[in-house]
């Protein structure tokens, strides 16, 4: 009987690092993979549509939207994140671990949708160290950072409601304790 995949979700407040350890975590193991997700934003420079996300028009993520499309959606600093329906069956269906790389809200309404899935919210060393993090970053305006730093300040404030909570003060350690909950949470599965 071929197992069935494991629902990742993970969250963090933007800087902490989620996509390096997610990009690491794939590398180590080929069981997982990360959902690409579908955003109204901008590509960053070396972003690839497919890739690190479909990048949408407002017009056709509104259209999504009423179609059903999105297992979640949330409107995140202006734009518009969501979860398609359809990239997360296929994986599961494969029998691959998903990751849902996905901010707060949205995890709020895949823990309605899918109770079964496992929630690790990674936290920075300190508020310090993040604003460092998303100043190296430098994708963002002055603006921007103040509003990820306050958004970031009450996502953390929700890492109570999560399964896990790791901190990344060091990206192999992070990605050694992810692997560690994959594994016990598969074992867990099948005793
Ligand atoms: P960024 O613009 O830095 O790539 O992402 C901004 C925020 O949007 C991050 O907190 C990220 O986790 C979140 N995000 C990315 N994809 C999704 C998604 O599909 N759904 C939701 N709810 N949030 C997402």
């Amino acid at each position: 009987m071929s197992e069935p995949g494991l629902l990742l979700i993970i969250s963090g407040p933007s800087g902490v690092g989620k996509g390096t350890v997610c990009k690491r975590l794939l590398q180590k193991d080929a069981s997982t993979t990360v959902s690409v997700s579908a955003t109204t934003r901008q590509p960053r420079q070396g972003e690839v549509d497919g890739e690190n996300y479909y990048f949408l028009t407002k017009e056709d993520f509104l259209h999504k939207i009423e179609e059903g499309k999105f297992l979640e959606w949330a409107e995140v600093f202006g734009n518009y994140y969501g979860t398609l329906k359809s990239e997360v069956e296929r994986q599961l269906n494969a029998g691959k671990n998903i990751i849902l790389e996905i901010d707060v809200q949205g995890a709020m309404q895949i823990k309605t949708a899918c109770p079964q899935g496992i929630f690790i919210f990674i936290l920075p060393p300190s508020l310090e160290e993040l604003e460092k993090r998303i100043r190296q970053r430098a994708t963002e305006s002055d603006g921007n950072i103040s509003i990820r730093l306050a958004k970031a300040q009450e996502e953390i404030a929700c890492a109570v409601i999560y399964d896990y909570q790791i901190v990344n003060d060091d990206v192999d350690h992070a990605v050694a304790q992810i692997l560690s909950i994959i594994a016990a949470e598969k074992g867990k599965r099948f005793c």
